[in-house]
C-alpha cells in the first residue's frame, strides 16, 4: 500500500526542485539486476548531480551551499557490507562513467576465501532476525582485500562497517564494541594503506544505534552514516542520513524516496539520534 502511494505521488509530482544532498546505499546487486542498476545510474546522471565522497563532505562542512558551485540536487553512492557484486558493477558501470563511490566494509567478511564460508557468514551475520530462514543468492560472495585495493586505486573511498556486522546497540561489553568499531578500522587501514574517516551503522535503524556506540564512533571517525532517510544539505551534524535502495522496488518508488516524499516519517528519529552526539 505504501509503495502504491509513493509510486503515485512520484507519478503526479515528479522530481522536486528542492536543494538536496542524498546519500544512497546499495547492498548485494544480483546479476539479474545489473541492467536495472545501470538504468538507475543513468537516470540519476540525468536528473541529479552524482558527487564524490569528498564533494559530499565539502557540502556537509559548508555553511552555505551557494558558496559551492554545485547543482541543487546532489547524490552520493555508497555500498554496504563488501559483496563481490559491488566490485563487479563498479568495474562494469561506475568506473567507465568516472563515478566515485564510498564502500562500507565488514572487515572479517573480506578475509574469507571460499563461497561456502561467505554464505555461512552472510547467514550468521547479515540478518537481524536469526529465526527466519533467509534465502541467500547462490552467487553471493565477498570482496577480497585485493578487491578493496583495486577500488582505492580507482579513486573510490573505503569506510568502516564493523568487524562481524554485529548490532552495536545490543553489545554490552566495551571490549567487543572496541573490536567491532576500532580494531576493524585499524585492520583495514594497515592492510590497504589508507586512512578511514567514514563509518556506517550496521542495520542502520534507530533500534541498532545507541549513545555508547555513537560516542566511540565519533571519537574515531569524522562521519557517521545511519540508515535513516533524509536530506543532508544544511544539516549541522556529522551524523548523516541515507536512503537504502532495494533493487526489487519500482523505479518510481526509489525516486519518491530520493525526492524526500517520506522524509517526515524519519524526523523524530533523527532528532533523537542527533541528540546523542552532544
Ligand atoms: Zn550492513
Amino acid at each position: 500500500m505504501k509503495k502504491f502511494i509513493l509510486k503515485n505521488l512520484f507519478s503526479i509530482f515528479g522530481e522536486k526542485k528542492k536543494e538536496q544532498l542524498r546519500i544512497i546505499t546499495f547492498h548485494d546487486i544480483l546479476r539479474e539486476d545489473h541492467d536495472k542498476f545501470l538504468n538507475l545510474i543513468q537516470y540519476l546522471k540525468k536528473n541529479w548531480n552524482i558527487i564524490t565522497p569528498d564533494q559530499s563532505k565539502n557540502i556537509i562542512n559548508s555553511k552555505d551551499l551557494k558558496d559551492l558551485k554545485v547543482n541543487k540536487k546532489n547524490i552520493l553512492i555508497t555500498f554496504d557490507d563488501a559483496f563481490k557484486s559491488q566490485k563487479i558493477i563498479t568495474e562494469k558501470f561506475l568506473d567507465p562513467l568516472n563515478i566515485k563511490a564510498l564502500f562500507f566494509i565488514v572487515s572479517d567478511f573480506v578475509k574469507i576465501s571460499s563461497k561456502d564460508e561467505a554464505h555461512k557468514f552472510i547467514k550468521k551475520n547479515f540478518f537481524k532476525d536469526q529465526n527466519l530462514d533467509h534465502n541467500i543468492d547462490l552467487e553471493a560472495n565477498n570482496m577480497s582485500l585485493d578487491d578493496l585495493r583495486y577500488l582505492v586505486s580507482k579513486g573510490h573511498t573505503i569506510g568502516g562497517h564493523t568487524k562481524t556486522h554485529k548490532q552495536l546497540s545490543k553489545i554490552k561489553d566495551k571490549d567487543t564494541l572496541i573490536k567491532e568499531i576500532i580494531d576493524s578500522k585499524k585492520f583495514l587501514e594497515n592492510e590497504i594503506g589508507i586512512k578511514i574517516e567514514d563509518f556506517a551503522y550496521t542495520f542502520g535503524d534507530l533500534d541498532s544505534i545507541n549513545k555508547v556506540s555513537v560516542d566511540i564512533i565519533m571519537k574515531n571517525f569524522n562521519y557517521l552514516y545511519s540508515g535513516l532517510r533524509g536530506n543532508n544539505s544544511n544539516i549541522s551534524s556529522k551524523i548523516l542520513r541515507r536512503d537504502a535502495v532495494d533493487m526489487k522496488e519500482d523505479f518510481e518508488v526509489i525516486s519518491a524516496y530520493l525526492n524526500g516524499y517520506v522524509d517526515l516519517i524519519y524526523n523524530k528519529k533523527l532528532i533523537k539520534l542527533e541528540k546523542w552526539n552532544c
